[in-house]
């Protein structure tokens, strides 16, 4: 059996509707994010579904690149292998919750993780 996937992707300009819209340093987030598949379509079209926030002029081609097609993976329904149903991981939420507070992270923003 072979799966087939249809695309199209087409390059419009700002102020035309789009599904991925992508932001730079969005609001001054500094954070690389998109939103998942499907959900690219709730968001608003005066906002981004998907934002690169530390990319500047000495990014490395293999930063951009791995990036990009992480974010895009995300844009197109792919999540993190650890968000898997299947996944075995046993999560420490406490720790991991003050982990990413250091970084200045709050529970909300976590979700991505659970
Ligand atoms: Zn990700």
């Amino acid at each position: 059996m072979v799966a087939t996937c249809k695309f199209k992707y087409e390059w419009v300009t700002s102020g035309q509707s789009a599904a991925i819209k992508i932001a730079f340093k969005w609001n001054g987030d500094v954070a690389s994010w998109s939103n998942i598949g499907n959900r690219c379509y709730k968001i608003a079209q005066n906002s981004p579904s998907m934002n690169f926030g530390w990319f500047d002029n000495n990014t490395s081609d293999e930063e951009f690149s791995r990036v990009v097609i992480h974010e895009f993976g995300h844009a197109l329904g792919f999540v993190h292998e650890h968000q898997n149903p299947t996944s075995p991981i046993q999560w420490n939420v406490a720790e991991v919750y003050n982990y990413y507070a250091l970084a200045g992270w709050d529970k909300e923003k976590l979700i991505i993780i659970f």
